[in-house]
């Protein structure tokens, strides 16, 4: 059944768990509608479509890799079918696996660029397009990339080009009064960071910051509902590091 009404759209890749499903109840507060993509995850995104929904929200999942170009034009497809032109994008999903460089498969390093660089620049592309003027697109990059730790030389490399891409691109829409930024989370809660690691090193990180805390999903999407907001009006081509003034 379509979910077509006036209220403003929001894509929020990867949004079945973690930081994009923070992203998606929040925006869904805010009054967007709320296309929640995912990969593999169906059952998750049914259960947050259903949450959001019964909250008085419009929601619907939509399965895309994200680093398949098809996928992604199909995403666009659905979610202007079903909900309407796209206000904002919030390009969320993304791998991360750690490795030295010299240990790094291929498979490893297509997978980590494929999905982070690759899927980034698929849905950028359909939005360069298809976005409606005054539209907001945020981008996930990492504070990582600000530490150099080792093990993280791909991961960071793939965030490097997504600040590429964020800079390049808040200058290319020139005209129709959209903004590009990237947030760039310190370490949050999530699968991602939390899965492989020992209750000493999740210790660690989290008294790396001087807030002396992990990150939650609600502090990063906080910062989405800034940038996409009327207060975010005046960002545009930044990166913010949200990070508890880790780096
Ligand atoms: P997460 O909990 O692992 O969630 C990742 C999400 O991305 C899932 O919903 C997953 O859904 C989806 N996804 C994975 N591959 C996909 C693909 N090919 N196409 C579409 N969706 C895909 O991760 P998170 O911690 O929330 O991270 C979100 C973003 O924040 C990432 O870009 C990450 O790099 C960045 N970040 C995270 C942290 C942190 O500490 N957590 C720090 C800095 C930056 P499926 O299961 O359906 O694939």
């Amino acid at each position: 059944m379509s979910q077509r009404q006036a209220k403003r759209v929001a894509i929020v890749t990867g949004a079945s768990r973690g930081i994009g499903a923070a992203i998606a109840r929040r925006l869904a507060r805010e009054g967007f509608a709320v296309a929640i993509n995912y990969a593999s995850s169906a059952k998750e995104a049914d259960a947050l479509v259903e949450e959001l929904r019964a909250s008085g929200g419009a929601a619907i999942a939509v399965k895309a890799d994200v680093a398949n170009a098809d996928d992604v034009r199909h995403l666009f497809d659905t979610v202007e079918a079903e909900l309407g032109k796209v206000d904002a994008l919030i390009n969320n999903a993304g791998v991360l696996k750690t490795a030295p460089l010299a240990d790094t498969s291929d498979a490893l390093y297509d997978q980590t660029f494929g999905i982070n660089v690759r899927g980034t620049f698929n849905t950028l592309r359909e939005a360069a397009s298809r976005m409606k003027a005054g539209g907001r697109i945020v981008n996930f990059s990492s504070t990582t990339l600000a530490l150099n730790m080792p093990g993280y030389a791909i991961y960071n490399a793939t965030k490097a080009a997504v600040e590429a891409f964020t800079h390049v691109f808040a200058k290319e829409l020139r005209g129709r009064n959209i903004t590009v930024n990237a947030v760039a989370p310190g370490p949050v809660a999530t699968s991602l960071f939390l899965d492989g690691k020992t209750d000493e090193q999740i210790a660690s990180f989290s008294k790396m910051p001087p807030l002396e805390r992990l990150g939650q999903p609600d502090d990063i999407a906080s910062v989405v509902a800034f940038l996409v907001g009327a207060d975010g009006a005046w960002v545009n081509g930044q990166v913010l590091r949200a990070n508890g003034g880790l780096a």
